[in-house]
């Protein structure tokens, strides 16, 4: 290394020793150094250049570099680029080149070189240093590619993805997101939502329960809420979002997740409204549109219940048309029918608490379900039944108790008990009802132990 003088007086004990010194700290240092005459043949080769490039210091002298650092095909182009360094004054970037060890490894390499002048200030030959930067490269490569793949998760995402500050703006959001929100890019939605709370929510209730549930439970899972457009147009969403830490473990913003629900809670809106009319149809009859048997039975069975747990009284009114089989025969099938409409109609109208349940029994038989209603109660309702049916006044010349329709009621009523069932009050009003037919029709006849006997 004595040779490689960069300036003169290099013989001056002073230049000496910095000579020495660097020679020294070329052996230990873990960066390939070599210098090269100027046919690029190796003059000198530190331990870090052996380690490297897998080729003893023996080897290497008097090697030409290119031979050494790139495979045969390579080794032209590799000279190109000596040769180079030796026609220009070094710069201060790096020349990065894919060099190869002995054993074949690839190196990606950042070379870094100097003129080597004699005392004339000649170029005699370069000194050369190699730094292996294989890791860094692979490194930012990685990173990237790890780049370009999440950038393209992000525009393929059929979700909203954002970043977001506690300050309550959008630091980061991904193409969804914009278009969701109404506007033109990520960039516009970056730049001009500036408070999520009030330009992103519907509502500020809504808002204040996502912030809340946000901050206190460190997430938000499946939060459903009215979102803004920029136009003001809203759409239902649901929303996942988690505080974010930095590097130093503070609590810095959140991310998360939004997506346009709207289509799904259509969905089950009228999926809702769907299965609400199949119950009512279900619990419906088809010819009156009021209640049916089915309903009938599961309502007495429930309030049935009900009056058993709480020793409450509990009345059933069995209403029949009176002489309904000569009407059919004069008036025909159809006049019949409606008829019976008018006549449902009534008894619902006239069955007035919320609790009372007129129901269509069967044939031209309605019956009246009335919960917490005594006997003298229920029998001024069946009164008032029977007259209201009368007085609708629906012509009939061929009942033998009137000119007009009218029914014959049979009322019953129970305190229920653990070991009675409702068959029996449907029973016990029955056979009031037949009494009622059997007394001459047009009347009401509550149930009496005398009734079954008469
Ligand atoms: P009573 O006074 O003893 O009750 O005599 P009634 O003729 O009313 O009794 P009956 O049981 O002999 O006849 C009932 C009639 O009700 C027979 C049937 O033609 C008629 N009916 C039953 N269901 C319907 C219906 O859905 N539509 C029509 N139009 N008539 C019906
Ligand atoms: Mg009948
Ligand atoms: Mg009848």
């Amino acid at each position: 290394m004595e040779e490689k003088s960069h300036k003169t007086n290099s013989g001056t004990p002073h230049i000496q020793e910095n000579c020495k010194l660097f020679t020294d700290l070329m052996k230990q240092a873990n960066l390939a150094y070599m210098e090269l005459d100027k046919d690029l043949k190796v003059t000198v080769w530190n331990p870090a250049s052996e380690k490297l490039f897998s080729c003893p210091a023996v080897e290497a002298y008097g090697s030409s570099l290119a031979q050494i650092v790139v495979p045969t095909d390579k080794v032209c182009d590799f000279n190109n680029v000596l040769c180079n360094m030796l026609a220009n004054p070094p710069d201060s970037g790096a020349i990065i080149y894919t060099n190869f060890s002995q054993t074949g490894r690839e190196i990606i390499c950042s070379w870094y070189y100097s003129h080597i002048l004699n005392k004339n200030g000649n170029i005699t030959g370069l000194s050369v240093m190699a730094q292996d930067i294989t890791e860094q490269v692979n490194a930012e490569n990685r990173s990237k590619e790890l780049s370009q793949i999440i950038d393209d998760f992000l525009g393929f995402a059929p979700i909203g993805i954002y970043q977001a500050s506690d300050e309550g703006n959008f630091i980061m959001a991904n193409p969804e997101m914009a278009w969701m929100l109404g506007y033109e890019s990520p960039t516009a939605l970056v730049m001009q939502m500036t408070d999520i709370a009030s330009q992103m929510f519907a509502t500020g209730e809504s808002a204040e329960q996502f912030f809340f549930h946000l901050f206190e439970a460190e997430q938000v899972s499946a939060f459903r809420s009215k979102l803004k457009k920029k136009n003001g147009a809203s759409f239902w969403s649901s929303s996942y979002a988690k505080r974010a830490y930095n590097r130093e473990g503070r609590a810095n913003g959140f991310y998360g997740f939004a997506m346009d629900i709207s289509r799904s809670i259509r969905m089950e809106e009228e999926l809702q409204t769907a299965n609400a009319e199949l119950v009512r149809i279900a619990t419906l009859d088809g010819l009156t549109q009021i209640a049916n048997r089915r309903k009938f039975d599961e309502y007495l069975a429930t309030e049935w219940k009900r009056a058993v747990r709480d020793k409450n009284v509990i009345s059933l009114i069995l209403c029949d048309i009176d002489f309904f089989k000569p009407y059919n025969d004069n008036y025909g099938h159809q006049g019949g029918d409606e008829t019976l409409r008018q006549v449902a109609k009534c008894i619902e109208t006239n069955s007035r608490r919320p609790s009372d349940l007129a129901a269509r029994y069967g044939g031209e038989e309605f019956v009246v379900v009335l919960p917490n209603t005594a006997e003298e109660g229920v029998f001024q309702v069946a009164e008032n039944l029977r007259l209201a049916v009368k007085n609708l006044e629906i012509p009939h010349a061929h009942s033998k108790v009137h000119t007009c329709v009218t029914i014959s009621v049979g009322v019953s009523t129970m305190i229920p008990t653990l070991t009675d069932s409702p068959k029996t009050l449907i029973e016990q009003a029955d056979s009031a009802l037949y009494q009622a037919k059997k007394l001459g029709r047009d009347r009401v006849v509550p149930y009496t132990e005398k009734t079954v006997e008469e």
